[in-house]
């Protein structure tokens, strides 16, 4: 059998989906394949790889934390009612990336922004048109 390190198979299952798990959602995926790791591992392993920038960390106010196997710069649009949360088709603004390298903020050094769309997903739009 050949040795995987824990955290190759985290990410492996983070990369396999594009549903932006918790740690929780994925300490679920993860277990199927490493029956005996637990979620503290998990989780410090996904805060490991995002701190590298290897994955991205989703923080939004008022819901658990989310993750993102694609590292590079993207949208993200959440839904208000279920929260999921999904993939923008739709480029980065480079006029706002311009702003984050200029710095022109007060004393501020800028070292990110954060851009999120939020909505109703079409399968809560349609249960809201049920009742
Ligand atoms: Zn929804
Ligand atoms: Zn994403």
């Amino acid at each position: 059998m050949r040795m995987t390190n824990q955290r190759e198979i985290i990410l492996e299952e983070l990369r396999g989906t594009t549903s932006h798990p918790t740690a929780d959602e994925l300490y679920l995926m993860v277990k199927k394949r490493l029956p005996r790791i637990s979620l503290a591992t998990v989780y410090r392993n996904l805060e490991q790889m995002a701190d590298l920038g290897i994955i991205q960390k989703i923080d939004t106010a008022g819901s658990q934390k989310r993750f993102d196997g694609n590292p590079e710069l993207h949208y993200h649009i959440r839904c208000v009612r279920c929260g999921k949360v999904e993939d923008l088709s739709l480029e980065p603004v480079s006029s706002l990336e311009r702003l984050k390298d200029a710095g022109e903020f007060a004393e501020y050094r800028i070292i990110g922004y954060r851009l999120d769309f939020v909505g109703i997903c079409p399968e809560c739009q349609a249960k809201e048109k049920d009742h």
